[in-house]
């Protein structure tokens, strides 16, 4: 329970924090050319890229964290295909050689003087500054979370200390509703909220026999507070036609709003007849939390009007202040946060950065290209990639809509790989290039 009560204050990834620099509470002066805040995805791939621009001496990432997760794969961990350690490694062996690690917790950033101060007390001055602070899960939103989820039946592929209380769930269904929601909030990855409900509803088929066993029994249900069940069509139709095929219960504007763990109940409000709520027991829930703008940036001079980080959305520079840059789920770019767009901008970023640098015009924009793998089974993905447009803008010249085991061994096996061997060293910035080859120069 004590690591429960942590989610309150988690970060955004949920890892709760218990290793900072306390050493020394004493003011400390540091200055850096480039201040990278914030080590996940966004953070580390910037600081590899700008190691190779400006050497590592002159780079800093501030990051509280003692591990770094390759957060979608939690989908897989959830439903048992992967094991959370697989998802984990030490945040030192993937800082940068040479790139200070400042292990803090950034609490205000003052842009007027370029400095940046921690929660020991310490302030950082920089030159130039890349914020990639992720966004903040919200589980106190919810009433009777997170304390919750100290019992059983319930779990979140969302954090660290919750996805694997999604795979207890799902062995231990015996029978009743396994419920699934989406909050009334932007989220990062919106495809994963029903992921999850497509495996375990493979799960309950796969293990027990057709008609007799655990999926017989089973009324499997996707509470979701959108109007659709996915923003793209030409991928929403091909997850309607799965639903209907699969006998899983769809229902529109659902917005979870407490969780009577005791009782497994789960009570949603119905956000077109606002005040009504309707009560659905639970044998297994699924909780996506509400999501909002990290709270060190949200009020703040960086801050657009809702919270997040005000970025110009073709080059990833700051609207009011031309030496700050974001990257990725703090930011307010107009497109689906997933860790694929996090890939994308860090090319475009570390381009605009290198003209920036050069007292140049950044020339390069950013294209909002996002992409989903909608994980539809235990072999099968749907892998949905699109842009600012809500256009497909997809990598191979083969209908991506469909179901395929290629995509994913992509998703489960390819993307990994990708991840720690080539974003994370500033080496992979999304398929793009691929693209133009595969679609003979078209796209
Ligand atoms: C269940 C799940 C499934 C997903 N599936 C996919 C998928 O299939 N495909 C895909 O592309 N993406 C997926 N994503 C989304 C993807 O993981 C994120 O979009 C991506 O990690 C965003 O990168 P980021 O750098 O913006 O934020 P993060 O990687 O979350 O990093 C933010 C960092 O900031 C640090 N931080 C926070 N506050 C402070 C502070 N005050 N001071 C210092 N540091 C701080 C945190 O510790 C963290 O390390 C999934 C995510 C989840 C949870």
């Amino acid at each position: 329970m004590s690591s429960l009560r942590h989610l309150r204050q988690c970060h955004p990834a949920g890892i709760a924090i218990s290793h900072y620099h306390t050493s020394s509470r004493a003011l400390s002066k540091q200055s850096y050319k480039v201040l990278v805040l914030g080590g996940g995805s966004g953070g580390i791939a910037m600081s590899a890229r700008l190691k190779r621009m400006v050497g590592a001496e002159n780079v800093a990432v501030v990051e509280p964290s003692e591990m770094h997760y390759y957060q979608p794969i939690w989908t897989l961990v959830g439903a048992g295909a992967k094991t959370l350690a697989s998802s984990g490694r030490s945040t030192s062996s993937i800082m940068p050689s040479g790139v200070k690690w400042v292990k803090s917790k950034v609490e205000e950033i003052n842009p007027e003087t370029n400095t940046v101060r921690t929660d020991d007390g310490s302030e950082i001055s920089y030159e130039y500054l890349i914020v990639a602070l992720g966004l903040q899960l919200h589980f106190e939103k919810i009433k009777g979370l997170p304390e919750g989820f100290g019992h059983p039946k319930i779990g979140s592929n969302y954090s660290v200390e919750t996805v694997d209380k999604t795979w207890k769930a799902l062995q231990d269904f015996k029978e009743g509703n396994a419920v699934f929601t989406f909050p009334n909030t932007p989220v990062k990855c919106a495809g994963a909220p029903q992921k999850i409900m497509y495996l375990s509803d493979a799960f309950l088929r796969k293990f027990s026999a057709p008609k007799t066993g655990k999926r017989a029994k089973a009324n499997v249900i996707y509470n979701t507070s959108l109007p659709v069940l996915f923003g793209i069509k030409k991928y929403a139709d091909t997850l309607w036609d799965i639903v209907k095929t699969r006998d899983l219960q769809v229902n529109l504007r659902h917005n979870l709003i407490e969780v009577r763990a005791d009782k497994q109940e789960a009570v949603f409000e119905n956000l077109d007849k606002p005040g009504e709520t309707k009560v659905f027991e639970y044998e297994m829930l699924h909780v996506t939390p509400p999501m909002g703008p990290s709270l060190v940036i949200k009020g703040g001079p960086l801050a657009d009007e809702v919270g997040w980080l005000d970025v110009n959305k073709e080059t990833l520079q700051h609207n009011k202040y031309p030496n700050v840059f974001g990257i990725g789920d703090c930011t307010n770019l107009p497109t689906a946060k997933t860790g694929a767009a996090v890939a994308a901008q860090s090319a475009i970023l570390g381009r605009t950065i290198s003209r920036i640098l050069k007292n140049q015009i950044p020339d390069k924009k950013y294209d909002g290209y996002t992409s989903c793998p909608l994980v539809t089974s235990y072999n099968t993905v749907v892998l949905a990639e699109f842009d600012y447009n809500a256009q497909p803008l997809e990598t191979f010249p083969i209908n991506q809509a469909k179901e395929r085991r290629l995509m994913y061994y992509m998703k489960a096996d390819v993307m990994p790989h990708l991840y720690w061997h080539g974003l994370l060293r500033g080496l992979w910035g999304g398929p793009g290039p691929y693209r133009k080859l595969m679609h003979l120069g078209m796209k």
